[in-house]
């Protein structure tokens, strides 16, 4: 059996197929005529550009919107003058093509890899893709085709990079395995929109197995077993039988209410980054969005989005909902959401520095287009502002100064915009915590962020692998705290919902009903396992698991309590 990181749910029973990194060495020469060198490494663009449109329609039609995104962001990186003009200045310089692709897409590589966050390392993986293909358009390379794999193959590659997820049938694929990448890595996240198993950072794999080799993939636990005894073969079998099972039970909850088995009625949102997914929490049934991670807006560009692309992006994300709440979160960017442009300097402690309001605040250039933008985009749906990071009141009652000054300003230029717009606060700080009750005079609703509730409360960063002991929400202190903040909402007649992950953690959703949570927001792909869970709930017997669990002194203690039950 070998480990690697479980990356996609689902058990994968099949044969080996390898995808072999090809040889991609060429001998470097000084072009004759540098103008035909920059009709070469031009026309190789734009046969990279037709490729990639033609791969991008593809993973449109068989997964979404959303996932076909991440090739066409290949094309803008190609087309970015950033990139390009570097490749054609060496070019100029007397490179042959093959030379000044791989010297500035390496450098392009090693500038992203030198950035310390997971999105910026996604980029470094793309440029790699880039040069791949490119370099095999140029030295006339085909590509191997992965969409005439045979039903029940399992591929094993070092890295699958995104165009070659593009040609996967998903039909016959019936596993992924890799040597590199993670939970959050392109391939990740495409194995997971096909459905597909996955495996990633198996180390060696690719020497380990050979074409035909049967194989298990188990990803759920993240191991590989190769060359399966029959009693393996039966046991992981079973396992996939239960799977499919579940996600068929999942499905009789779609257009269902989210309500507990005793009737109580709660609201189930989905979490998004992109307008687009929108049309995600529509499809898995979600009934509102809970949370817009805005700050994706800003990083795929290298300038604020100006007012009237943030417009655009807002109301396509309410009219995808035809009415549901949308609840946008003005910009977090800081702690590990890094946006170069915006210049705000390199700090010793970015968790604990210059965040989210914090920066929206003291920044009119940013704050501003992002207000006036959701303003205007309320008058198409029912769409709600949230602030993060807040840590005292008078932050929120800034923010709706600056609202109520752009609504000014709007009347003044006939611009419709929702009068009562809802402005709430993210509680994700202890500081938000203790002071929830002064907090819910002012706010219209709150919703609790547990991934940054968890690290501030425990005082622990989430990327130190020798603390991540202590990175749990079933901290006592955690739960107290979301118990607390729910009654302060309670008390002043606002609503309370969760965004951070803990809202789809089925043994943290029965206390969470006890507790009286009116909305979980999750991800759009947890959305029907969470209305499941909620609807198996009854508040009686939430109460009394919640009597016992407020009892319970140690992290261990509480994850053992709720996970037997
Ligand atoms: C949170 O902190 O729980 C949250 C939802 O915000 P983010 O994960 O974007 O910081
Ligand atoms: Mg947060």
């Amino acid at each position: 059996m070998y480990k690697g990181i479980a990356a996609s749910d689902g058990i994968g029973i099949g044969r080996v197929v390898i995808i072999k990194e090809q040889s991609l060495s060429y001998t470097s020469y000084t072009p004759k005529s540098i103008e035909q060198e920059l009709t070469r490494f031009r026309q190789a663009v734009s046969d990279f550009t037709d490729k990639t449109m033609v791969m991008a329609e593809r993973i449109k039609n068989q997964i979404g919107q959303k996932e076909s995104e991440i090739l066409e962001g290949q094309i803008m990186m190609i087309s970015d003058p950033m990139v390009s003009s570097e490749i054609e200045s060496s070019i100029k310089d007397g490179k042959c093509s093959e030379e000044a692709v791989s010297t500035v897409c390496d450098t392009f590589i090693q500038m992203f890899l030198a950035i310390e966050d997971e999105m910026m390392r996604q980029r470094a993986s793309d440029i790699g893709d880039i040069k791949t293909r490119l370099l095999k358009l140029l030295l006339g390379i085909e590509d191997i085709d992965i969409g005439a794999v045979a039903p029940g193959t399992i591929l094993i590659a070092k890295d699958l990079t995104p165009s070659m997820t593009a040609g996967i049938i998903k039909e016959n694929v019936v596993g992924i395995v890799t040597e590199v990448g993670g939970k959050t890595s392109h391939s990740a996240i495409l194995a997971r929109a096909l459905e597909i198993p996955a495996v990633l950072s198996v180390e060696n794999i690719v020497s380990i197995c050979k074409d035909g080799d049967e194989l298990v993939v188990d990803g759920f636990d993240g191991c590989v077993i190769t060359n399966p005894t029959d009693n393996e073969k039966a046991k992981y079998s079973e396992k996939q039988e239960e799977y499919i099972k579940y996600k068929k039970e999942l499905s009789a909850y779609m257009g269902k209410k989210t309500v507990t088995a005793d009737g109580i009625e709660v609201a189930l949102f989905g979490n998004i980054g992109k307008p687009e997914d929108a049309v995600k929490v529509v499809e898995c049934d979600g009934e509102g969005v809970g949370l817009f991670r805005t700050e994706f807006l800003f990083m795929d560009k290298s300038s604020i989005p100006s007012e009237e692309e943030q417009f655009e992006a807002y109301k396509k994300a309410a009219t995808a909902l035809k009415g549901g709440t949308v609840i946008i979160r003005t910009l977090d960017v800081g702690g590990d959401k890094e946006i170069p442009y915006l210049d705000l300097g390199k700090e010793d402690n970015p968790f604990l520095g210059y965040r989210a309001i914090r920066v929206c605040l003291q920044r009119e250039d940013v704050f501003k287009p992002q207000l006036r933008a959701l303003l205007r985009a309320s008058a198409f749906g029912d769409i709600r502002i949230m602030v993060p990071m807040v840590t005292c009141v008078d932050e929120i009652r800034s923010v709706k100064k600056f609202v109520q000054t752009y609504m000014l300003e709007l009347d003044s230029e006939s611009i419709s915009y929702n009068k009562d717009i809802k402005i709430g606060v993210m509680i994700e700080t202890p500081a938000a915590v203790s002071i929830a009750d002064i907090l819910a005079k002012e706010a219209d609703f709150f919703s609790i962020g547990t991934n940054d509730l968890t690290q501030y409360t425990m005082a622990v960063d989430r990327g130190n692998s020798k603390v991540a002991y202590l990175y749990s929400a079933y901290n006592p202190a955690v739960i107290r705290f979301i118990k607390h903040v729910i009654e302060c909402g309670k008390k002043a007649s606002i609503p309370v919902g969760m965004c951070g992950e803990s809202a789809a953690d089925k043994a943290l959703i029965p206390l969470l009903i006890s507790f009286g949570l009116d909305e979980f927001s999750v991800s759009p792909a947890s959305i029907l396992a969470t209305r499941k869970v909620i609807s198996e709930v009854s508040k009686e017997s939430a109460d009394k698991l919640a009597d016992k669990v407020m009892k319970l002194e140690t992290e261990k203690e509480v994850a053992e309590f709720l996970n037997s039950y």
